[in-house]
């Protein structure tokens, strides 16, 4: 019952086994209080604790300043979509990049609310901004397409750009005080499913429509440190402890360099293969999901029946797409890519 398989799930994901380690020891006894995590009172000083220490850690490994606010959110990042818009759009216009289906679900949540118009198409074009955008949205790294910016589009000035990181944070230097507000579901690269961070410059926040619940304002959250009502308490706990250990492996540089030597494994062994095939734009390519696919689907789904009996899972497409996707998040181990590789190399001399 120890064998871990190597997991190239897209979210949620594979996590540090330290973090998983201490979280079972939380389970029982949050830091020797006697009182497990998922039984402590949010207004208690042992989860203020973990809070501040959370939010703390946040701060420190993502350089993020006393002008923006770190909240912790429910509804995924899928709730973002409508949120963003909802308090920040009031009929006027945003400007979005379309890189893919995460930027397109959020576009359609926009239209609600306002005019939309389409900046650029796909990720690392040059955007074309309207006359004057109430402001500019992208996503980072599509997990879908494994479609990712090099660097973020850079709106007129003034404009707040926001963006969708659910994929990538923390996984890449993001400078933070060039967005007004970036959100990521955590579940990808920073913890379990149920909480979305959200780091917002607290002007941007005040801004907001007051037209709303106050579950739906961002001002609500910033004002009472996302304790208006009982936060997700375990996920939080969980972001903390991932985020002290990305702290602990050398942080954003370490991590960067880290996940760059994973990716051009699998992309150096694309490139020379003559069955596998990148599937992403090639000036685009992530560095977070890996999509490749071979000459035909049932190729693809012998590869992913043999990879799944190899202890290699959750490596199919999304389901929309097809062909195979492997997310490389910051846990995910470089051992786990070279099996990966061997696998593929493997089966190209069955195939091939
Ligand atoms: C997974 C994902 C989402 C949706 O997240 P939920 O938490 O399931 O709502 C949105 N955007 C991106 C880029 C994602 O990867």
């Amino acid at each position: 019952m120890d064998a871990r398989r190597y997991n190239f799930s897209s979210g949620p994901a594979v996590l540090p086994e330290p973090v998983l380690r201490r979280a079972q020891d939380a389970l029982w006894d949050l830091d020797g209080t006697g009182i497990g995590i998922l039984e402590h009172s949010h207004r208690g000083a042992a989860f203020e604790r973990v809070l501040a220490r959370t939010e703390a850690a946040i701060r420190r490994v993502g350089g993020i300043g006393d002008d923006h606010a770190v909240l912790f959110l429910q509804g995924g990042a899928s709730s973002q979509f409508f949120m963003v818009p909802m308090n920040l759009l009031g009929g006027g216009t945003a400007d979005v990049c379309d890189s893919g289906i995460w930027a397109q679900k959020a576009t359609a949540e926009a239209k609600r609310f306002g005019e939309v118009h389409v900046a650029c198409a796909g990720a690392n074009t040059t955007p074309s901004w309207s006359a004057s955008p109430t402001y500019a949205h992208y996503t980072s790294n599509e997990t879908i397409g494994g479609v990712q910016w090099r660097e973020p589009p850079t709106p007129p000035d003034g404009v707040p750009l926001i963006c969708d990181a659910s994929s990538d944070i923390f996984s890449r230097p993001l400078d933070f005080d060039r967005h007004a507000l970036v959100y990521a579901g955590a579940q990808k690269n920073l913890g379990p499913s149920g909480v979305t961070l959200v780091i917002i410059r607290r002007e941007l926040a005040e801004r907001g429509s007051r037209d709303l619940p106050p579950m739906l304002q961002y001002r609500t959250y910033v004002a009472e440190r996302s304790m208006y009502n009982t936060p997700p308490t375990f996920g939080i706990y969980v972001i903390g402890e991932v985020v002290a250990w990305l702290e602990a492996q050398g942080g954003i540089p370490a991590i960067t360099a880290h996940n760059a030597a994973k990716a051009r494994a699998l992309y150096d062994f694309l490139d020379g293969s003559p069955l596998f095939q990148g599937a992403a734009p090639a000036g685009a390519r992530s560095m977070m999901n890996v999509t490749f696919r071979t000459t035909s689907p049932a190729l693809d789904a012998k590869f992913l029946d043999e990879a799944t009996a190899a202890g290699l899972d959750g490596l199919a497409g999304h389901r929309s797409v097809g062909g195979m996707r492997a997310s490389l998040y910051n846990a995910f181990p470089l051992a786990g890519v070279e099996a990966l590789v061997a696998q593929m190399a493997d089966f190209e001399r069955r195939h091939g």
